[in-house]
């Protein structure tokens, strides 16, 4: 079975491209949202955030304070790189029992920041979804009602465009209509069909 890794900047279009592969029947591991539950739900990655971000990290209920945590990560270079440290390693453990449960040709790994943590050198392919960055802002703004500082803010941490282009097999843009979406989708589905 071959993986194949999906990547693209905030708003991208990444979950909307992957939903369209899923249409196909191909499943997707969803990194970012798996990396959530994950901090939610593995006892071992909660102590280790406790021990790194202080109890405040987690509410009474034991929910992840995600507030709290990306205030702090994402003003803290170190903090964020500690973090990944701790979520990389689970998420990659998560990734391969779900693949073995698999059956299909290939599978899609989704995650914004796959060149970022390394997560494509295990990849067969790496697909990476590109647009203009003002329509993502906007799409952004419009989906999470966060302002255009805190986007800013947050894009800064992940790879430009150009930069994912260069280490990818495949680009899929997203500039225009879902239906011109469909079809690189289709394209690309039946190029990575070819070779597996
Ligand atoms: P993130 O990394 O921030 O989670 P993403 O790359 O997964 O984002 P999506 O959630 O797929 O991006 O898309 C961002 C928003 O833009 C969504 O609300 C989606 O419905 C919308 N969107 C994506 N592509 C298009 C398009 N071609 N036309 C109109 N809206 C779009």
């Amino acid at each position: 079975m071959k993986i194949v890794g999906l990547t693209g900047g905030m708003g991208s279009g990444k979950t909307t491209v992957c939903n369209l592969f899923l249409e196909k029947g191909v499943p997707v591991y969803n990194s970012d949202l798996r990396a959530k539950w994950l901090m939610n739900h593995s006892d071992a990655l909660k102590h280790e955030i406790q021990l790194l971000l202080g109890s405040d990290a987690y509410t009474v209920s034991g929910e992840l304070n995600r507030g709290f945590v990306s205030n702090k990560i994402f003003q803290d270079n170190a903090l964020l790189t500690q973090i990944n440290n701790f979520v990389h390693p689970a998420v990659f453990n998560d990734f391969e029992l779900w693949k073995n449960q698999q059956k299909t040709p290939f599978v899609l790994k989704e995650s914004a920041i796959l060149f970022e943590s390394g997560g494509n050198l295990f990849c067969n392919y790496v697909i990476a979804v590109v647009g203009d960055l003002e329509t993502r802002i906007k799409r952004v703004m419009e989906r999470d009602k966060l302002s255009r500082e805190e986007i800013l803010s947050r894009m800064q941490h992940q790879w430009k465009d150009p930069q994912r282009i260069e280490k990818s097999n495949f680009v899929i843009y997203n500039q225009g209509h879902i239906s011109e979406l469909k079809e690189q989708v289709d394209k690309v589905y039946q190029e990575i069909l070819a070779k597996t």
